[in-house]
């Protein structure tokens, strides 16, 4: 068959069924869990191989080619029209959860992958169509996160140090797999990749707010991390006079609402004190050390990086004031991701063209397309998240959100057609 464009109504139908359909094969997925009574799925796992085994017929049903990657990504080909040497596009996320997931983090970007080459019900692209399950985004095994799509862009080296619980490092896991699949392919892209495109749910709550199914993503946002320690003195909580203590919990208490407050006055700036420890942590002592952690986000590095400096400073002065130290040290920065505009030019015209709003929306969260990105143009649509709820198992989809996921993304396709060939100056008729 060839490329002629199909109607919208039929795109319609296709995807109406084809939600439901991803919504089963979420649940027999969330089956395959490396610990029984919740989903748990790591890099590498027994449980993960499963996932691929449930996987493989689904994809080659659909017409395409399935392996794994030494770095245990799940990889399904789907030819194009003509010929090996087409242009590819990418469509994937995550097969690996974090502990106690949901059931769609992830999965559903890959389903969806699946879900459009089975939605072309056998038509032929200009360009092949390759999905990807990464092996590890959540990080939840080596506590290092994007090891799958880090090892698809050649930029793992630096972690195959990191150790398990068990003290197995990333380099001796990936050796053992490679002995057990000796039928594994290179984990690097094609160069005829061309376009990454992921799916995944928002995880948080401003789709269901505006009442939109899909949201495009423009960005990802940078992040840094801290680590703080607030030293102040231990004493007789019943002995020592309000006046004269240095109570290392009330400067740290004192701070976090600061954090709060200042994140609050500047638009799109996240920050959080998510871990805090107090010692020596008894009932009748007035806390002498204080550790505590910041997480601060934002889509304009420099904005963050401002706004680390003043959060900062505020502990320093609080600490000051109340007549203690304070050590703070930013031991981790992840620049913001900006993705590609004519992806997301696409995207766009592609929600619009299956008949729902569209906006522009920032990603606080990390995903795939964020390591893939300065690689490979890159775009990501959100689906909402009802409740915004996720990393959770009661993280759940809606299965109209599916089918207006499933819709655009066949509008996609037939616009990263026509987009490659106004490109190529071959415009297609
Ligand atoms: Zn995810």
């Amino acid at each position: 068959m060839n490329s002629t464009v199909v109607a919208d109504s039929v795109r319609a139908a296709i995807a109406r069924n084809a939600a439901s359909t991803l919504l089963a094969r979420s649940t027999a997925l969330a089956a395959c869990t490396d610990k029984p009574g919740e989903i748990l799925r790591t890099f590498l796992s027994p449980a993960m191989e499963r996932v691929h085994q449930r996987m493989q017929p689904w994809f080659e049903t659909a017409g395409a080619i399935v392996s794994v990657d030494r770095a245990g990504n799940l990889r399904a080909f789907y030819p194009s029209a003509s010929n090996e040497n087409s242009p590819r596009l990418l469509i994937g996320s995550h097969l690996d959860t974090v502990p106690n997931a949901g059931a769609y983090d992830g999965v559903l970007g890959v389903l969806m992958g699946l879900a459009l080459v089975e939605g072309l019900s056998g038509r032929k692209m200009p360009f092949a169509v390759e999905i990807i399950g990464f092996s590890d985004e959540e990080g939840t095994r080596f506590g290092i996160p994007f090891l799958g799509s880090r090892a698809v862009v050649n930029q793992l080296d630096d972690a195959l140090l990191g150790k398990d619980a068990n003290g197995i490092t990333i380099r001796e896991a990936l050796s053992d797999y490679a002995a057990g699949h000796p039928e594994a392919i290179e984990t690097s892209l094609s160069s005829m990749t061309t376009g990454y495109l992921e799916f995944h749910i928002e995880q948080g709550p401003v789709l269901e707010s505006k009442k939109l199914a899909l949201g495009v993503v423009d960005s990802l946002a940078g992040q840094s991390r801290c680590h703080l320690v607030f030293n102040g003195r231990a004493g007789h909580a019943g002995t020592t006079p309000m006046l004269l203590r240095r109570d290392a919990l009330a400067a740290a208490a004192e701070w976090m609402t600061r954090c709060e407050m200042i994140a609050s006055n500047v638009e799109g700036l996240m920050a959080t004190v998510g871990q805090i420890s107090a010692e020596p942590g008894g009932v009748n002592v007035i806390p002498g050390t204080v550790r505590c952690s910041l997480d601060v986000r934002h889509t304009d590095d420099t904005v963050r990086g401002q706004s680390v400096r003043v959060i900062l400073e505020e502990a320093h002065a609080i600490a000051a004031r109340r007549g203690m130290q304070v050590d703070a040290e930013e031991y981790h920065a992840q620049p913001a991701v900006h993705l590609d505009s004519a992806m997301i030019s696409l995207c766009d015209k592609a929600v619009r063209q299956a008949g729902y709003a569209s906006i522009r929306m920032t990603s606080g969260a990390g995903h795939d397309a964020m390591v893939i990105a300065p690689h490979l143009p890159a775009a990501m649509v959100f689906l909402r998240s009802p409740g915004g709820i996720s990393h959770h198992p009661d993280e759940s989809v809606l299965e109209e959100d599916v089918a207006a996921a499933i819709h655009a993304g066949l509008c996609f396709l037939d616009e990263f057609a026509l987009f490659l060939a106004e490109k190529e100056g071959n415009p297609i008729a």
